[in-house]
């Protein structure tokens, strides 16, 4: 028993966890995340990458939720300019569907509910006229626009574990939670260091387990320590194609069954067409896109575009599990609530645990601060919020201007080819100028991988940002594997990266 000993254990490296490490680090708590395997590699690498208030949960009346998602969109471009930004979204109109009425009243309840600074408002648009109007059938001819913003999810989550580490944090990836005791003063957790056990003590623990969260909370030997935690695991599937020609927006396509789905502009060469609502009762690491979810996401799409997209297109899949407040009255999982609920079990120190079900990427950062403020009692002098103006590693770009910036950039560094400035500059922001370090010419970068990535990147990733194995570097923090597979170089790719690696893992 011992081990170092800690204000907060974190279990879990998601965008909730991450978001919670990150807080707590900042005012003044030590703290310690934990994550079973990569950062972001449960539903945080999965989502549909929106910062959005979530124009449809307006039908379910979650207007605490949609206000607070669609403050975030601000605060969030002005924290992370470099992996956040605005996209324009299309709403075609569709007969049969939701009135034009209804739609023109969710639109302005959504212009309304939240203070823009940056964020422009909705407005009808004639699809004939419209840019946009040439990816759709060409019957298609009234329609709206309005404004989301977009995010590298998976980069979101490592951004905040490092602004942990930078607040002293101790980020611990391949590192499993099997035990919980609870103590005195401090609860006893049991790790599994890939097989090796170790333990660590921490006076509060907070699960943020995702879809792991009910048996996170189970771990707690004294089941009187830990309330249960009762969730609704519902999968959402994800499709990628080639980019669709003329696709540069969002579009926004109701779908016969009352769902929405989303096509999006992706990386600079794809389209990701989402979500599925599917209950699941297995285990959320088995879950996979169904080829049934693939049909249905086909045709969803393929009511509304000029040229229907076929199965052969589909490059790349993946599916993620929302992990959903459950609601005894509720069957259909379109209709659960997306907000987030905090479960505070235990009194004290050694006792407290307290477990976050469901949350937005969205909306990560308030629910850190409801965190700290449900925990405050328990860390007397704890400082108060801070991350709301304060930018995410990288973030600081002058006037949040990112054209500008990559502008600088590339004349800076005139050897480095466009495509590849542009997405470094995406990953890192003002911290490109530190992976790119003392090169003076491409071959100072070493070998070079479709989507930008370089060997010195690689190195940078692992000596900064946990990165262990290849899949790490290329699908969670770069999508460079998404190129190779467009390139059809995936496994070459995948090979060469591992041999960079000091795991030598794939
Ligand atoms: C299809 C889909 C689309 C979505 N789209 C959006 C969107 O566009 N915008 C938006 O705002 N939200 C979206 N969401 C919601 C959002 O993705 C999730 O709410 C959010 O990612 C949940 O984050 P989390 O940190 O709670 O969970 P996770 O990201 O799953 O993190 C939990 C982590 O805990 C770890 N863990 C579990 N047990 C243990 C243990 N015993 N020891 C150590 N580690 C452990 C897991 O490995 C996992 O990495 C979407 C969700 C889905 C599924």
């Amino acid at each position: 028993m011992g081990g170092p000993r800690y204000d907060l254990l974190v279990i879990g490296g998601g965008i909730n966890g991450a978001g919670v490490a990150a807080d707590a680090a900042g005012r003044g708590l030590s703290v310690c995340l934990v994550e079973q395997g990569d950062l972001a590699s449960g539903t945080s690498q999965a989502s549909s990458k929106l910062i959005h208030g979530g124009l449809r949960y307006l039908e379910h009346f979650e207007f605490r939720l949609v206000r607070e998602a669609l403050l975030e969109r601000e605060v969030m471009l002005d924290r992370a300019p470099h992996i956040v930004w605005p996209l324009r979204f299309v709403l075609p109109e569709a007969d049969g569907l939701r009135s034009r009425l209804r739609v023109q009243a969710g639109l302005f309840l959504y212009d309304h509910l939240a203070r823009r600074r940056r964020i422009p408002a909705s407005r009808a648009i004639d699809l004939t006229a419209d840019p946009a109007g040439g990816v759709l059938r060409s019957d298609l001819r009234r329609g709206f626009s309005y404004w989301d913003c977009w995010v590298d999810d998976a980069r979101l989550v490592v951004l905040n574990a490092r602004l942990a580490a930078m607040h002293g944090a101790q980020i611990r990836t391949r590192t499993r939670v099997t035990a919980l005791a609870r103590g005195d003063e401090a609860w006893t957790a049991t790790l599994d260091v890939g097989g090796r056990r170790e333990t660590c003590q921490a006076r509060v623990v907070v699960n943020a387990a995702g879809p792991w969260a009910d048996r996170a909370a189970a771990l707690a030997r004294d089941n009187a320590a830990a309330g249960a935690v009762h969730l609704r695991l519902v999968k959402g599937s994800h499709i990628v194609v080639p980019r669709i020609a003329g696709a540069e927006d969002g579009f926004l396509f109701q779908n016969i069954d009352g769902r929405v789905v989303f096509v999006l502009p992706f990386e600079t060469a794809f389209t990701l067409i989402g979500t599925t609502d599917v209950a699941i009762s297995g285990s959320p690491a088995e879950a996979t896109c169904s080829a049934e979810e693939e049909d249905y996401l086909l045709a969803a799409a393929n009511r509304f575009l000029a040229r229907p997209l076929e199965r052969g297109d589909i490059i790349w899949r993946f599916a993620g599990v929302r992990p959903l407040q459950a609601d005894e009255d509720q069957s259909n999982p379109s209709a659960l609530s997306r907000d987030y609920a905090l479960e505070l079990s235990g009194t004290g120190a050694g006792t407290a645990m307290l477990s976050i079900i469901g949350g937005k990427v969205t909306t990560y950062r308030r629910l850190a601060e409801a965190v700290m403020d449900r925990l405050a009692p328990l860390f007397p002098g704890l400082r108060p919020a801070w991350t709301a103006s304060r930018h995410l590693p990288g973030g600081d770009i002058p006037n949040g201007d990112f054209g500008l910036y990559v502008e600088g950039l590339s004349r800076l560094y005139a050897w480095i080819p466009e495509v590849m400035m542009l997405a470094l500059a995406r990953r890192h922001g003002t911290a490109t100028r530190e992976v790119i370090g003392d090169a003076r010419r491409l071959d100072d970068m070493g070998s070079l991988f479709p989507g930008g990535l370089s060997a010195r990147e690689v190195g940078y990733l692992v000596a900064n940002e946990w990165a262990m194995t290849a899949d790490d570097i290329l699908w969670r923090r770069t999508k460079a594997g998404l190129h190779a597979t467009l390139a059809g170089c995936e496994e070459a790719v995948k090979g060469a990266v591992c041999a960079l690696l000091p795991s030598n893992r794939p």
